[in-house]
């Protein structure tokens, strides 16, 4: 199954062990976030394909939680992987996000949180191109893209 074979890669968690260093209610977090991020963020909602603000993005910088600020992916790792969702072929650090074991909708799949806040983020496969073979398939609701400073 892809979900062993990525959890092989890296640590999956169980929801046990994450303790985010973020805590909010979720009345904090619906007011923080708005209704849309935080269907995604808090609810684990997912964004239609290719209706996200970065899917197509292409400029140099790096990618932060939506919720949090936790940097989380750098543009270098970003790819089209056709999903129409923003691809990356792995974090910024390795313990910028936990994994963990998703079964809902009758499908095994691993889900990718944010470890500071333990906001949902998206999903990882083992479909991804080289350096990695991972595709961390994002929700753009998720992120917050900053751009290198210029000169
Ligand atoms: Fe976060």
């Amino acid at each position: 199954m892809a979900a062993a074979a990525v959890g092989s890669l890296t640590n999956m968690s169980s929801h046990a062990d994450v303790t985010p260093e973020v805590v909010k209610s979720d009345e904090e977090w619906r007011s923080h976030l708005g209704d849309e991020r935080y269907d995604v963020l808090r609810r684990g909602g997912t964004e239609p394909p290719w209706s996200g603000r970065y899917v197509h993005n292409h400029d140099d910088g790096t990618y932060r939680c939506g919720a949090c600020g936790n940097v989380l992916f750098r543009s270098e790792t970003k790819f089209e992987s056709g999903s129409g969702w923003p691809s990356f072929t792995e974090p910024a650090v390795a313990d910028a996000v936990v994994l963990l074991e998703d079964r809902s909708h009758g499908i095994a799949r691993t889900e990718v949180r944010c470890r500071r806040c333990g906001g949902h983020l998206g999903h990882v496969f083992d479909d991804g191109p080289a350096p990695t073979g991972l595709r961390y398939c994002m929700n753009s609701l998720s992120l917050d893209f900053e751009p290198f400073a210029l000169g």
